[in-house]
């Protein structure tokens, strides 16, 4: 009958706002970006993502009542049942009421969780989590982030911060700072930042490393170093062990709190995939119980980028399905 209403899943980044319209069932009927106005504290981006939204509506020959709900992701910390931010600091947002706000400008149904238990939701709905409902997913990008799916739902805990994997304690005595103002955290050692940071430790033990010139010319990645790591290189090889080694302690202590049937890495440094996943299993199987091992091995996210909007449009769904 062509009635059925879509989905609009908005995925919110520090540099660019990832727009879809989703149908019920998961499928990605348009996808595009707009760039983040983070200028005056990103007091633009809740008008530039509902005007977006309307001119796209408009060239497809549709009204807004085509969308039944829209579902946002947004970094920082946030309120999932008010929609209320926080700080959002790579946006600008401070005490920001985003839900409200946006529902406002587009009049449909909003809702809001953060980035990574979007992503973590968009994974377990249509990616590497295949309809599991007990997931784990760790988001490996210029952070660490992290969600957690208990018998199908996020785990928000009291205040709304469960899940920030990236601030367990992974040194804890002599870390570096982290941008949470602790020390040591996992996302100073096992983040794209983390591993840049480790390579530039390594590298004066190992002058005959390939990554020197790397740093010669200003261009260390997290990227150069898994690549040299693959090639061979002794140095890359042991930064990516020691980032891994961290990561794995972690996973295998959530793991044995959690029991998952799902563990999923995404985020732009997980394209590394097998280089970063044999020191990764290396370790989790050292420290999982046997038992829980059997539940869940460690798995490279599928959805890549599109992981958030198809989260986005999940929590839409879900709290159109309880409204
Ligand atoms: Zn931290």
């Amino acid at each position: 009958m062509g009635t059925e209403q879509w989905l609009a899943g908005i995925d919110i980044g520090g540099t660019t706002v990832k727009l879809s319209f989703i149908t019920e069932d998961g499928a990605i009927l348009e996808k595009w970006e707009i760039p983040t106005n983070t200028d005056q504290g990103g007091v633009m981006v809740v008008q530039d993502i509902s005007k977006s939204i309307q001119e796209k509506l408009s060239t497809l020959g549709k009204s807004i009542d085509q969308l039944g709900a829209a579902g946002v992701g947004a970094p920082g910390f946030l309120e999932m049942e008010t929609g209320f931010v926080y700080e959002a600091i790579n946006i600008g947002w401070k005490d920001f009421a985003l839900k409200e706000e946006l529902e406002k400008q587009l009049g449909i149904p909003v809702s809001v969780d953060n980035d990574a238990n979007i992503a973590a939701l968009g994974e377990m709905w249509q990616g590497a989590g295949d309809g599991a409902r007990d997931v784990l997913f760790i988001t490996l990008g210029t952070g660490v982030g992290g969600g957690v799916i208990s018998n199908g739902q996020i785990l928000h805990g009291a205040n709304g911060m469960a899940g920030e994997l990236g601030h367990i304690t992974s040194i804890p005595e002599g870390g570096r700072p982290c941008n949470c103002g602790k020390t040591g955290c996992l996302e100073t050692v096992s983040s794209a930042t983390g591993i840049v940071q480790l390579a530039l430790e390594f590298l004066p033990q190992h002058p005959e490393s390939s990554l020197k010139a790397f740093e010669q010319e200003g261009t260390l990645s997290a990227r150069a170093v898994i690549e040299q790591a693959d090639a061979g290189d002794a140095c890359a090889t042991a930064v990516v062990e020691k980032s891994m080694y961290y990561l794995g302690f972690a996973i295998a202590n959530l793991a044995n709190t959690l029991n998952p049937s799902r563990i999923v890495i995404g985020g732009g440094v997980s394209k590394g995939g097998q280089t970063l996943l044999n020191p990764l299993n290396d370790t989790y199987s050292k420290f999982v119980l046997k038992r829980v091992k059997e539940a869940a091995d460690i798995k490279i996210a599928e959805l890549g980028n599109d992981a958030g909007i198809v989260g986005a449009a999940w929590i839409a769904k879900e709290a159109k399905r309880k409204a």
